[in-house]
């Protein structure tokens, strides 16, 4: 695309200012989302009831001019009342394994009744729907690497099943408000995304290695460590993020780090950045944990000129600056 036009792909950076509500405001990709928009002129409304977010990603913006919070649980309605908004951007969900395992009804409920009330808001003030979807869709793939095209393969019943169904609902009530009610909406499925403002006792491979490493503790690796996944840093996803929103395509879009490593070898990683001597204990492998996982980014790359330019030793570096400091 940006080949036979020759113009650099547009982004939020450079759009008109925008009204912006941001479901899920206090986790993690949220609050960078909240921060990436204020920073580019735009007004933000952040949503959240803390179910796994951190009040302290509220308190960094609680004092710009542009942002307002609302406390609430989106899968019982959206309380906003404002001036007309141009996007509802739904990323409310537990999304660590033990968050949502935890409080798998709660994962369920916001991925349906959430993204419908997001859909509802949207529809009613003529926004886009911008829907956060995960490489979970696919399961444990039996596609490597796993293409939009790939339907998946999730156990229903499992104990990922809450979050993997939730959010495979969630994209076909997105679908279907685009269909039948006209909604201009964006679907992403992001693959593991890691940076700064991570809660340390989120239960992830990044934040346990490297709270484990740091503290003199072994490195917990599940199973043989031969499973795969790729991590992608925050920045890369924003950007994503923000180039899609400016493109009319309303198909799901792969965004993630196409490098795969094995467990092991990012165990090893981590070692190498912190403690070489760091010891490695092999627990059980959880049930259903997808045994590969790498995106096929072919469509994002075609389709808005994006890839990820953050290395992960660089990424990771500045992860674990912020857990020492
Ligand atoms: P996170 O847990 O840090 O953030 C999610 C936020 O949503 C939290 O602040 C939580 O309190 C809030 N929330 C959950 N249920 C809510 C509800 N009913 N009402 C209001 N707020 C609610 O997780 P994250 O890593 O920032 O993930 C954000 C989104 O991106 C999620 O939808 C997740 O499924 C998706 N995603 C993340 C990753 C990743 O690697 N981080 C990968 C795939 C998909
Ligand atoms: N994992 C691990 N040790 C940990 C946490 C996770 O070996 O302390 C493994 C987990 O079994 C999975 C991978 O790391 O294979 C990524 O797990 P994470 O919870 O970060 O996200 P997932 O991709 O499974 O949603």
């Amino acid at each position: 695309m940006t080949e036979s036009t020759q113009q650099p792909v547009p982004s939020t950076a450079t759009s008109e200012p925008l009204r912006i509500l941001i479901t899920g405001s206090a986790g993690f990709i949220g609050s960078h989302l909240v921060e990436r928009f204020l920073n580019e002129g735009h007004t933000v409304i952040g949503v959240d009831n803390y179910i796994s977010g951190q009040r302290s990603n509220t308190e960094l913006f609680q004092e710009h001019p542009r942002f307002t919070f609302i406390e609430a649980d989106v899968s019982y309605g959206i309380p906003y009342e404002g001036e007309k908004l141009d996007w509802v951007m739904h990323f409310a969900s537990p999304a660590s394994p033990p968050h949502y395992q935890q409080f798998p009804v709660e994962t369920l409920m916001v991925g349906a009744q959430g993204t419908q009330n997001g859909l509802e808001l949207a529809h009613a003030h003529g926004a886009g729907f911008f829907l956060a979807s995960t490489s979970e869709v696919y399961g444990d793939p039996l596609v490597h690497p796993q293409p939009e095209t790939y339907w998946g393969n999730v156990n229903p019943i499992g104990v990922r099943s809450c979050y993997d169904e939730a959010k495979r609902y969630a994209e076909a009530i997105t679908m279907a408000y685009h269909r039948s009610r006209g909604v201009n909406i964006r679907i992403i499925r992001i693959f593991n995304t890691y940076g700064p403002r991570m809660r340390p006792d989120d239960g992830r491979v990044v934040t346990n290695f490297i709270h484990q490493s740091l503290s003199g503790k072994g490195l917990t690796v599940y199973g043989d460590g031969y499973q795969t996944r790729s991590f992608q840093y925050i920045d890369d996803l924003a950007e994503g993020i923000s180039r899609l929103m400016r493109v009319a395509y309303h198909l799901p879009v792969n965004l993630g780090n196409p490098d795969e490593y094995t467990i092991m070898q990012f165990a090893q990683e981590i070692k190498d950045l912190i403690d070489p001597k760091a010891e490695i204990i092999f627990n059980d492998m959880p049930q259903d944990d997808p045994k590969q996982r790498k995106p096929d980014i072919s469509l994002a790359k075609n389709l808005i000129d994006w890839q990820p330019t953050i290395s992960l030793s660089s990424g990771l570096g500045n992860v674990i600056k912020l857990f020492i400091d």
